[in-house]
């Protein structure tokens, strides 16, 4: 059954130029309250970020759904999605789209985000702990490409695994302090010649960190 604030956070959408119909109805149909923490549940079909474990956020469903809408998925793609996070936009691309592959570099926040699309039966998904600087090199050349994490330029070796004719989406902008990005949600778009870009609306995501959390033998580290 669906909860009736996800109506309300449709309707929301839908009333901020949403219009993909598929798009709507993927989130409608993804319950994000098991993607929050438990002191967020009550918060959970409100439209903005909320705080999740390693210090990570799960976007504001605008952004989800704007991001999800601009790809313009369609049932016959494979998609990359760096930043799994809570695992919320992977859940709802992989209504739209034949294959999930979402990169995460944090440990923990990876196997939460397994265990919920194992919950929500979402066996489309594939996960992995790694650096998505890399991308996924043995699985491409993808469909589209999104990243949800915020870098000053998109890398050349994540542009290089889209298709020809492929949408890659990313936050992208520069530090304006140690915390803090001014940053463009960018669609790209690959063509033959080489890409074509747009800016869409201005936006905040956490930064997109190279390697690997250290993680010390006594198990203290960045992860814990
Ligand atoms: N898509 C998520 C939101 C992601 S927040 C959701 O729907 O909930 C951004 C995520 O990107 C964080 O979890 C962060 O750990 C991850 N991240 C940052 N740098 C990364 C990197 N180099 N490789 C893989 N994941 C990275």
């Amino acid at each position: 059954m669906v909860d009736t604030r996800a109506i309300s956070l449709i309707m929301a959408l839908r009333g901020q130029g949403i219009t993909d119909q598929r798009v709507l109805s993927a989130i409608e149909r993804t319950p994000r309250e098991i993607f929050v923490d438990k002191p967020f549940e009550t918060s959970a079909y409100a439209d903005s970020a909320l705080p999740i474990a390693c210090g990570q956020t799960i976007s504001q469903p605008f952004v989800v759904a704007l991001s999800t809408q601009e790809l313009d998925v369609q049932p016959s793609h494979r998609v990359l999605e760096i930043g799994t996070g809570s695992g919320y936009q992977a859940a709802v691309l992989a209504q739209l789209c034949r294959m999930v592959y979402t990169v995460e570099r944090h440990k923990p926040l990876m196997q939460a985000a397994y265990a919920r699309f194992q919950k929500l039966k979402l066996h489309n998904i594939v996960t992995r702990h790694a650096d998505g600087f890399r991308g996924w090199p043995e699985q491409a050349p993808f469909d589209r490409i999104l990243l949800t994490a915020a870098i000053p330029e998109v890398p050349q070796t994540l542009i290089e695994q889209l298709k020809p004719g492929g949408i890659l989406i990313a936050p992208v902008g520069k530090p304006v302090s140690v915390e803090s990005f001014s940053q463009d949600l960018v669609k790209i778009i690959r063509t033959e010649e080489g890409t074509r870009e747009q800016s869409l609306i201005p936006v905040v995501f956490v930064p997109m960190v190279p390697g690997l959390p250290q993680v010390s033998s006594d198990g203290a580290g960045e992860d814990k």
